[in-house]
């Protein structure tokens, strides 16, 4: 038996669905992510391809390219409200990350490890039974 998880963007237009459990979810530190979404760090939940269902016309993307690896990211988001709600990498094909903040129960999922946190910021603390990686 599997379990599914709804969520969307902010203005309702974008609505997916996840079944079962994702692969990792992590909270990412890192610098990129800090900027694209505008906080202290991401909750990056990743799933498999054929686990997540999107709906929703309003769906666009940005590609960004990494000046490190020069892979790309994509972002996509709702153009409507803004709302990021699924990332893709070349890095890793077949596997859709969602944005944990965006699941209609946020906290349903269980989180893996913190990862890029030689860029976090130094208020935060690590609880001691979570995988704490400096890098990814
Ligand atoms: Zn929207
Ligand atoms: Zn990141």
């Amino acid at each position: 038996m599997s379990s599914t998880h709804e969520g969307g963007c902010v203005c309702g237009a974008i609505r997916y669905r996840v079944s079962g459990q994702p692969a990792i979810a992590q909270a990412c530190h890192c610098t990129f992510c800090q900027r694209r979404t505008g906080s202290a760090f991401a909750l990056v939940v990743a799933f498999k391809e054929d686990q997540v269902e999107m709906t929703g016309t309003t769906i666009t993307q940005y590609e960004h390219r990494s000046d490190e690896s020069s892979r790309w990211l994509r972002s996509h988001f709702c153009s409507q409200c803004g709302t990021s709600v699924m990332i893709t990498l070349e890095k890793n094909p077949g596997v859709r990350v969602i944005p944990g903040g965006t699941f209609d129960d946020p906290g349903w999922f269980k989180l893996g490890r913190h990862i890029w946190t030689r860029s976090a910021h130094d208020w935060i603390a690590f609880p001691p039974d979570v995988e704490v990686r400096e890098k990814a």
